[in-house]
């Protein structure tokens, strides 16, 4: 199991290798901090329009209040994974903390879903060396992204999307929000908003938008 440093060495030696090294795999979009009553069923809907299969990182203390929501996320074909309990920053608490925060989260999960999670990010991409461990202990595959929408700012969808196909390549995963708790936003309309022209690009580039599960071996992916 490779510890926190060796993770980063790789992650930089990941990005170095030239593309035609990496197997072709496609764009994953992303969604971090839901389940989330007002913000969730419009991108659902976004993405049905769009014709797309996503990937929706939950946050434990969410999914206790709006599993309903998660599971018809999954039943409308999107993959669900994990993004911590109570949506702190590991790198700030004490080891057993973050250990704890994580053991908590996919307890929750299980509990929502009947499954585990593949994958998992960490709130702000802040892993800390025992929340990186746990991560890898608990049987999950920390990813980061390679694009952001910036979507927790008030910024209009054409931005939004602008920033999320930025380098859009084959590989990439571009980070979106599916809630406006963390953020600094009234709405996540700009983020339902941005789904078709963020495909649209992908398509346009000859690329295929799928879950991360859908995608070839993942690089652990850092964002720029
Ligand atoms: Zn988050």
């Amino acid at each position: 199991m490779p510890s926190y440093r060796q993770m980063l060495e790789t992650a930089e030696r990941w990005r170095e290798m030239p593309a035609i090294e990496r197997v072709p795999s496609g764009v994953a979009i992303t969604f971090d901090d839901g389940p989330d009553p007002d913000c969730t069923p419009p991108i659902l809907d976004a993405l049905d329009a769009a014709g797309v299969k996503a990937t929706f990182f939950v946050v434990g203390e969410q999914l206790m209040r709006h599993h309903a929501i998660a599971r018809e996320t999954a039943a409308r074909g999107h993959e669900l994974a994990l993004h911590g309990y109570e949506h702190v920053e590991h790198d700030s608490l004490r080891p057993q903390a973050a250990r704890d925060d994580l053991a908590r989260a996919l307890g929750a999960f299980e509990a929502a879903t009947g499954r585990k999670p593949r994958f998992f990010r960490p709130p702000y991409g802040r892993f800390s060396e025992a929340s990186y461990d746990a991560c890898r202990h608990l049987g999950m595959e920390p990813v980061y992204w390679s694009a952001w929408g910036m979507d927790w700012e008030p910024i209009p969808a054409e931005r939004v999307a602008d920033l999320a196909t930025r380098d859009l390549a084959d590989g990439s995963i571009v980070l979106l929000h599916d809630s406006t708790r963390y953020g600094h936003r009234p709405d996540c309309g700009p983020t339902a908003d941005a789904i078709g022209a963020i495909a649209a690009r992908a398509a346009e580039a000859g690329l295929g938008v799928d879950r991360l599960a859908e995608l070839g071996p993942l690089g652990p992916i850092l964002s720029a």
